[in-house]
C-alpha cells in the first residue's frame, strides 16, 4: 500500500513548532535543580488558574490520582457509593474503588451526546449513595444542569471526571467546577498533552484545594506539615505519592500559549468531517447530529463516529496506513473487575450500542485538512464496497 501514514495521534509537529518555548522552561527546571513538585509545577498551576478561572488548580501525575485524590478530599468514606456512567474510560470506575467507594452504574443519555442520563442516575440513588460523577466525554459536557438537580434532590456531592474537558464551558463556569471540583488529564494524546502521564485537579472549594495538596504529598503539606496537635512533623492522613514532575510542567506550560488555537483548529477538522461523513451510508451518527446542549461550550477531543461493521472499517482503514481507535471497547459494567457487583450484558444498552458501533478518528491541531479528507474518502470508499458486494 502506498500513501502517507495518517497516525491516529501525533505530536511531532507540535514540538517542532513550539520547542523554542518549550526549552526554555525545560531550561529553567534544569537551572533550578528541582525536578519534583517544585517551581515549575507551581507556575503551571498559577497558569492554569487564570486560563480556567479555577480559583485552585493542584498539580498530580496523572488524571487517575487526580480523580482518586479528588474523591477522598471532597469526603468519600469507605463503602460510599458514586454514581458514575457505564461508558467511559475504565478510571472513572476504577479511581471510585482506589478511593474506597463502590462504583454504581447508570447508562448514559439517548442523545445529545454520551453524558450519563440524569433519570437513570437519579434511579440509581440508593442510601449509601454520596456522591454522583459525570463525565465529559469526547466533544462536550455531559447535562451537569440535570445532573447537579439530581444531587441536590438527593443531598449528593457533585464531583466531575473532566478528564477530556479542558477548555470545555458550563453555564459560564470551566468544566469541573459546578460541584466539589474535577480532574485534568494531561496524558500527551489529550487536547492538553504532555510528554508522559500528568494531570491536576480543578475545584473552586479551599478545603478541597488543601486536601489534594495534603493527599498527593504523603499526608504532608498545608496546615499538617507543622506541628499538629503538639505532634512535630506530623503525617495525619496516609497520601499517596501522587506529585507532578517539572519537567511535565514545563512542557504543558510551553504548550499552554497555543491551546486555544488548538481548540479551534481541532473544532474546525472535526466540522471538516462532519460535513463530509454526515450522510455517507454506514455513517449512523457524528458529533454534529446530537445538538448543542444550552449554555455550554465544546472542546473536540475525540472525534467519534458510530458506524455499521466499525471492527471491519477499522481494519479497512489500518490496512491503508489510517489510524483509528475505539473509545471505549467494554463497558464498565461488564469489565471482569467489577463483576462483584453481578451485572449481565443488557443492564445498560445504551453504554453497550455506543461500544460496539463507536470509532475514533485521526485529530489533533496539526493534522492536515488533506489528511482529513483522506480518511473521508477511504470510509466512503469502504461502505461504497459493502454495497456493491450486497
Ligand atoms: C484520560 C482519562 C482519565 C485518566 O487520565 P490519566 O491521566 O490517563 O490517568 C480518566 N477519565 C477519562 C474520562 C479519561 O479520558
Amino acid at each position: 500500500m502506498t500513501g502517507q501514514t495518517i497516525p491516529f495521534f501525533t505530536q511531532a509537529a507540535t514540538f517542532d513548532a513550539e520547542w523554542d518555548g518549550i526549552r526554555r522552561h525545560l531550561n529553567d527546571v534544569i537551572d533550578n535543580g528541582k525536578f519534583s513538585h517544585g517551581a515549575k509545577v507551581a507556575e503551571l498551576e498559577r497558569a492554569l488558574e487564570l486560563w480556567t478561572g479555577a480559583r485552585h488548580v493542584a498539580a498530580v501525575n496523572s488524571g487517575t490520582d487526580a480523580l482518586v485524590l479528588l474523591l477522598r478530599a471532597a469526603g468519600l468514606r469507605p463503602g460510599d457509593e458514586v454514581i458514575v456512567p457505564a461508558y467511559s474510560f475504565i478510571a472513572t470506575a476504577t479511581s471510585v474503588v482506589l478511593a474506597g467507594g463502590v462504583p454504581v452504574f447508570a447508562d448514559i443519555e439517548e442523545s445529545g451526546g454520551y453524558g450519563l442520563d440524569p433519570a437513570a442516575a437519579d434511579a440509581r440513588v440508593t442510601p449509601r449513595t454520596r456522591m454522583v460523577m459525570p463525565v465529559h466525554l469526547f466533544d462536550r459536557p455531559a447535562d451537569l444542569r440535570g445532573l447537579a438537580e439530581v444531587a441536590r434532590r438527593h443531598g449528593l456531592t457533585l464531583v466531575e471526571d473532566s478528564a477530556e474537558a479542558i477548555g470545555m464551558r458550563v453555564d459560564g463556569a470551566h468544566a469541573g467546577l459546578r460541584g466539589a471540583g474535577g480532574a485534568l488529564s494531561f496524558f500527551p494524546a489529550k487536547t492538553l498533552g504532555a510528554i508522559g502521564d500528568a494531570g491536576a485537579v480543578l475545584t473552586d472549594d479551599d478545603a478541597v484545594a488543601e486536601t489534594v495538596r495534603m493527599l498527593r504529598h504523603h499526608g504532608r503539606g498545608g496546615r499538617t506539615l507543622g506541628d499538629f496537635a503538639g505532634i512535630a512533623n506530623a503525617t495525619v492522613v496516609p497520601g499517596r505519592n501522587s506529585k507532578m514532575d517539572d519537567v511535565q510542567a514545563a512542557v504543558l506550560l510551553g504548550k499552554l500559549g497555543r491551546l486555544d488555537a488548538d481548540i479551534a483548529r481541532r473544532a474546525e477538522l472535526s466540522a471538516r468531517y462532519d460535513a463530509r461523513l454526515r450522510d455517507v451510508p454506514g455513517v449512523r451518527r457524528t458529533p454534529g447530529d446530537a445538538p448543542p446542549r444550552p449554555g455550554t461550550g465544546r472542546v473536540v477531543y475525540v472525534h467519534l463516529v458510530e458506524v455499521d461493521d466499525r471492527d471491519a472499517l477499522a481494519a479497512h482503514l489500518a490496512a491503508r496506513g489510517i489510524g483509528t481507535e475505539v473509545y471505549y471497547p467494554r463497558p464498565l459494567h461488564l469489565q471482569p473487575c467489577f463483576a462483584y457487583l453481578g451485572h449481565r450484558a443488557g443492564d445498560f444498552p445504551r453504554a453497550e450500542a455506543a461500544c460496539a458501533a463507536a470509532l475514533a478518528l485521526p485529530l489533533y491541531p496539526d493534522l492536515p485538512d488533506e489528511h482529513a479528507d483522506r480518511v473521508c474518502d477511504e470510509i466512503e470508499r469502504f461502505y461504497a464496497g459493502r454495497r456493491r458486494v450486497r
